[in-house]
């Protein structure tokens, strides 16, 4: 039974203290990123995907880990170049009655390193090197749907290490969650966002596997 989406939007809020007021305009009252993250060309994707909800799962427990490793407050931070994508899939879904749910979006490098300590399977976790690309770069998400205020069923969790977990599974996936895991996939190729095959949840945009200089940009 996958969680109801009210008690992840409860969780994230309790998780950061940001419960939006009653009344607020999505995305309207977001706070300016850092410099740093400015600097680096980042977004806060609330300023992009204005009805998205955001439950960072490495901000809570609730990740392979188990424990927190974003510091509270933590924000969606995407490069510019993944908001023309992320809009356009976030309208094709819309238009479903569907609203994108980001799990992860920038992460920290030594989020990365912490998280292969905890499962050095690269199969899973990608390896930390001498470059950022994709999550540390900003330029890939890990995302879901939700539908009436809840989740879809995908098959499995996030961070799922099982060959459930791969795009295109059939085995152990229900016809339900395979179609489901399609129209996110199509929605997300609206936005010319890539499917990765080893994993349903994570998309990757433009110049994703780019090696870049490390960035040390605060997630908060
Ligand atoms: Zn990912």
């Amino acid at each position: 039974m996958l969680p109801c989406l009210l008690t992840v939007l409860t969780a994230f809020a309790t998780a950061t203290g940001a419960a939006a007021p009653a009344g607020a305009v999505p995305g309207a009252d977001v706070a300016p990123v850092s410099p740093q993250a400015a600097a680096a060309g980042f977004v806060d994707v609330r300023t992009v995907v204005p009805d998205a909800v955001i439950d960072l799962r490495y901000a809570t427990p609730r990740n392979f880990v188990g424990v927190p490793l974003y510091p509270a407050g933590a924000r969606c931070l995407v490069h510019d170049s993944m908001a023309p994508g992320l809009a356009k899939a976030a309208e094709s879904l819309r238009a479903q009655g569907d609203v994108l749910v980001f799990w992860d979006c920038y992460r920290p490098h030594d989020v990365q390193v912490r998280m292969f300590q905890a499962v050095p399977n690269p199969a899973w976790v990608a390896k930390p090197g001498p470059y950022a690309r994709s999550h540390e770069a900003g330029r890939s998400v890990d995302v879901t749907i939700a539908a009436y205020g809840q989740l879809v069923d995908m098959g499995t969790d996030f961070d799922d290490f099982s060959a459930r977990a791969q795009a295109y599974a059939t085995d152990g996936v229900s016809a339900a969650a395979q179609a489901n895991r399609a129209r996110l996939r199509t929605a997300m190729a609206d936005g010319g966002l890539a499917v990765y095959s080893g994993e349903w949840w994570h998309f990757d945009g433009p110049g994703a596997g780019v090696q870049r200089p490390i960035l040390d940009v605060p997630v908060n």
